[in-house]
């Protein structure tokens, strides 16, 4: 079938394309997934809406609630944003892990978030950081945090006629320790497990968790968050006994497929392994600085 590539100067150009083209076309972001899924003949789109040229979606912005982080930013521009590691280091740090140079050079956090495989490394984070996705369509436009954005697997809360085009993360509080693990085959490859925690210590009761977030991805058909183990965490002293407790608590959470690569039975034990290993990484963290800059 004749694939159709459509170059908008601007946001609203795309707009207009993504409502004429909402049957068969597609936006290509990086390509580095889309490509496979076409080669792999998995779609078949009549036409590809080119993001690369359109301003609106670039740039990191950081405002008085969060920063907002354009949906074109490649992870090789997420692990080199100085604003990103003074405030937020665990997302370059997960964005360093993506696969390969030539993947992190031309992979965005877009494509990365709307193709949602099970396994990518940013999602996790991303959730742990309370993102938000900030999505238009020509008319108008709506946010959806990320925990209702990822729906189910390759799925997500994205409407034919609509286009990311931002994530929108919280500043986190400046005494908060963020950790990313990722447990692969190789480093190249998509996580087994990814597991991403973002622990608050309490100010008043050294030791103490004011708020913990686990965003957990690859032991599920959507990346999500641990939310009774959070609950749990919270008001406890993180101690290796806590975090062992976390980590069985979290692995009841999860909802893990079997593949070649792993059993679901393994990656529900991985998902108790790390989530103990973040959460102790995070606590340690504390401990040293007095605070762990997330
Ligand atoms: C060899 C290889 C190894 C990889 N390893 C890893 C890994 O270890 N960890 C990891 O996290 N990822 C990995 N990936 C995935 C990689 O990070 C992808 O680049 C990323 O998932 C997709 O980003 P992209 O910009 O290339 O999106 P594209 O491939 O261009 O698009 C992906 C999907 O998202 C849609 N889309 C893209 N941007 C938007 C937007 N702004 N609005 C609406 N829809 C949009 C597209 O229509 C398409 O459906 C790997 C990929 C390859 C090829």
């Amino acid at each position: 079938m004749e694939c159709k590539l459509i170059r908008p100067a601007d946001l609203d150009q795309a707009l207009a394309a993504r409502e004429e083209y909402t049957d068969d076309g597609l936006p290509i972001a990086g390509g580095q997934s889309l490509l496979v899924m076409m080669r792999n003949r998995l779609v078949s789109p009549g036409a590809l809406i080119d993001l690369e040229p359109v301003e609106a979606l670039r740039g990191i912005e950081v405002q008085s609630t969060g920063i907002s982080i354009g949906a074109m930013n490649t992870c090789r521009q997420l692990i080199a944003s100085p604003v990103l590691r003074e405030e937020v280091g665990v997302l370059p740090a997960a964005a360093r892990q993506v696969s390969s140079t030539a993947v992190r050079n031309l992979g965005t956090i877009g494509g990365n978030v709307c193709h949602n495989e099970p396994g990518a490394d940013l999602p996790p984070v991303l959730l742990a950081l309370n993102g938000q996705a900030v999505l238009r369509r020509r008319t108008h436009g709506r946010e959806v945090p990320l925990d209702a954005f990822f729906t189910g697997y390759f799925e997500t809360a994205l409407e034919p006629d609509e286009i990311l085009c931002r994530i929108d993360i919280e500043h986190p509080p400046a005494n908060a320790a963020g950790v990313y693990l990722k447990h692969a085959i190789s480093p190249e490859d998509l996580a087994i497990v990814g597991i991403a925690v973002v622990v608050v210590p309490d100010a008043q009761r050294p030791g103490a968790v004011a708020e913990a977030r686990i965003g957990i991805g690859g032991a599920a058909p959507v990346p999500l968050r641990a939310t009774r183990t959070e609950a749990a965490l919270k008001g406890a002293v993180l101690d290796e006994k806590t975090a062992r407790a976390a980590g069985e608590m979290a692995s009841t959470e999860v909802d893990p497929g079997s593949d070649p690569h792993a059993s679901a039975g393994y990656r529900r034990r991985m998902v108790t392994v790390f989530v103990r290993r973040a959460l102790m990484q995070a606590a340690g963290r504390i401990e040293e600085n007095g605070h762990g800059a997330a």
